[in-house]
């Protein structure tokens, strides 16, 4: 079990960085340890290709509404102007034409 002590971002070649100190939960006789991470948010929506293949495999190259397989997109289950990751595969989605833009209607 980890806590989470801090979080700052910091601007790094002009990319922002998040980075979050976490410490072990329990004490041990050694002391608390402490790890730092870095999470680089990526401030690009482009979805990497590995990821594009893991949807596409996950979803068997369908529409997860209904299982259309024209006109296939890749879209943000969270959107990316929300704060939706375009860097795992949780966050996307398979849809045909017509359901993304069904989808992007009701949420814009
Ligand atoms: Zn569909």
């Amino acid at each position: 079990m980890f806590s989470l002590v801090d979080a700052w971002q910091e601007d790094i070649n002009a990319r922002k960085v998040f980075k979050f100190r976490l410490e072990l939960a329990e004490d041990t006789e050694a002391g608390n340890t402490v790890a730092e991470r870095e999470l680089e948010l990526d401030h690009n929506r482009l979805i990497l290709p590995q990821v594009k293949l893991a949807v596409w495999k996950r979803d068997k190259g369908k529409c997860v509404i209904c299982g259309s397989s024209d006109n296939l997109h890749f879209d943000h289950i969270i959107p990316y102007s929300r704060g939706g990751s375009s860097l795992v595969a949780e966050n996307i989605q398979l849809l045909c034409a017509r359901h993304n833009i069904e989808k992007r209607d009701k949420i814009e």
